[in-house]
């Protein structure tokens, strides 16, 4: 593998020693920095300030301050500034998008779609939804207002961390919030870009705040708040019951975007070559660091071994490399502990029986460092196992089998996890695909390959969380509903 040359830009590094307040870089009351490790390197490339519980109390009292005047700003001029924000992006994109390559080891052509380009979308998305959206109606003899809950806190994951920021911060503003923001510790420095856009932008001070820092300190600091009325949190289920606690205490509003164990089903008359090629590809999405990654492959038994031919050549297809090179398809994951994860997952499961189709748990032999993990397919899983049901978060598909022809066995399998973000559905009979969708437990279904629409509500079903992004609900999410009896 060749290594290219440090980017340009910002040479070797991005330390920051400042946290985004009341409208100003100011110096954060702990002295803690947090370093921010590149994966594809082991080296490191940047650093944050580790928030303290002071700093984050300094942000909410600056948000509350400024939250009536920006709810009372109309919503046009509010859509207006989330506009230049996200010109502000896309004038930044290149530099956003080897940024988050990287902080998080995205291969540079998805970064520059997934991760920048779908970041800008959602704030200009956001200003078209919020500033034609209807805020008061009559009903049923009331007068039903929606207004703004006033000081959200975001938390937010380090897999997309622009573009997650985007989908809360975006809508959460343009509702008329004000927003303190908790972004991952593991990849922080593109919202450290992202805060010198909206502070471009010219937002009125403290509408927007950034406090960097460690989950258990600052994210706990933000979640049991007092003057937080809403927590956003996008992250692990099992952080979202520790967020879901720690907001108990002042029973303030809590939305959860979490994990994920989603399926592909295909139905006993699709098109293995088309499908399988595309099911692997959605598995490994951010190398496999997808909330809504299609990491389970649900097919007819009688199909089983042509499924697994075409899986292991698609996998095996797949480029692992540097992901600052052009032609990269697959980088390294997020962080050693992350890798190692990864890892034992694919040993347990190799260990309770799941047959290797392709890949392993062994160190790729090419890389001579960085966090990899070679892209892996595993066979004959089932629900005993807990590689079908528990996230793994890394390039691993699993393929799991149920009676051919037996529909109603194939909807009991992809139902089968305590998850329900997302899924795939395929056949050559649109109303047969359709109909099996609809019995799905999960947030947002493909139809044979129904493509990405940021207007549409993304959220989960069970443990894969409670709220919605994006869109008219993206919007709602953030309004309280208060009636007028006239
Ligand atoms: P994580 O839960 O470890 O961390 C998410 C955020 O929570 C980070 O900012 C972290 O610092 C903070 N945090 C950690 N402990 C905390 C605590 N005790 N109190 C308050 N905040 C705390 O998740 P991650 O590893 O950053 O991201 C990966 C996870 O996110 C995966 O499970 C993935 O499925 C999920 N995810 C879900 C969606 C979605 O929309 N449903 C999108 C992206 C990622």
């Amino acid at each position: 593998m060749t290594t290219p040359t440090p980017p340009s830009g910002r040479g070797n590094g991005m330390h920051h020693r400042h946290i985004y307040l009341d409208g100003a870089w100011t110096a954060a009351t702990s002295r803690c920095v947090i370093d921010v490790i590149e994966p594809a390197t082991e080296k490191v490339i940047g650093s944050a300030p580790g928030g303290a519980p002071e700093d984050v109390d300094l942000a909410v009292r600056a948000a509350r301050r400024a939250f009536p005047g920006w709810a009372d700003t109309p919503a046009k001029e509010r859509a207006a500034y989330l506009r230049q924000v996200a010109d502000g992006i896309e004038r930044r994109a290149p530099e956003l998008a080897e940024l988050i390559a990287r902080e998080v080891g995205t291969p540079i052509g998805f970064a520059r779609i997934a991760q920048v380009g779908l970041a800008a979308l959602a704030f200009r998305t956001a200003a078209d939804v919020g500033e034609t959206y209807t805020y008061e109606q009559n009903q049923a003899q009331s007068l039903l207002i929606r207004e703004p809950f006033g000081v959200v806190g975001a938390i937010t994951p380090w897999n997309y961390p622009l573009y997650q920021v985007a989908a809360k911060a975006a809508y959460a503003l343009v509702a008329g919030n004000t927003v303190v923001l908790k972004p991952s510790e593991l990849a922080p420095l593109s919202v450290f870009a992202l805060a010198e856009v909206i502070d471009e932008a010219g937002l009125p001070a403290g509408v927007f705040n950034l406090v960097s820092g460690t989950g258990p300190v600052a994210g706990q600091a933000l979640a049991a708040h007092p003057d937080v009325d809403f927590v956003s949190f996008t992250g692990s289920t099992e952080v979202g019951r520790t967020i879901t606690r720690a907001a108990a205490g002042t029973v303030k509003r809590v939305s959860l975007e979490l994990g994920g164990k989603s399926p592909t089903v295909l139905l006993p008359d699709a098109d293995v070559d088309e499908v399988v090629p595309r099911a692997v590809a959605a598995a490994f999405l951010n190398n496999g660091q997808t909330c809504c990654a299609l990491t389970r492959l649900v097919v007819p038994r009688n199909r089983k071994e042509e499924v697994e031919r075409a899986a292991a050549k698609a996998a095996e297809a797949t480029r692992v490399g540097h992901p600052l090179l052009p032609g990269t398809q697959l980088g390294p994951l997020v962080s050693a502990g992350q890798r190692d994860r990864v890892r034992r997952h694919v040993q347990r499961a190799l260990g309770q029986g799941a047959t290797l189709v392709t890949g392993g748990a062994e160190p790729p032999g090419d890389q001579p460092y960085g966090y990899y993990v070679r892209p892996t397919v595993l066979s004959d899983v089932t629900t005993a196992m807990d590689v079908q049901h528990e996230e793994v978060f890394g390039p691993v598909l699993v393929i799991e089998c149920y009676d051919d022809e037996d529909d109603d066995q194939a909807v009991a399998l992809a139902n089968a996890t305590p998850y329900g973000l997302a899924a795939a559905v395929w056949s050559a009979d649109r109303e047969r695909a359709l109909a099996v969708a609809r019995r799905i437990r999960a947030g947002q279904v493909e139809v044979n390959g129904g493509g990405f629409n940021p207007r549409a509500p993304f959220g989960g079903y069970k443990q894969s969380g409670n709220g919605r992004e994006h869109g008219v609900f993206g919007l709602e999410e953030f309004l309280e509903v208060k009636s007028l009896q006239l």
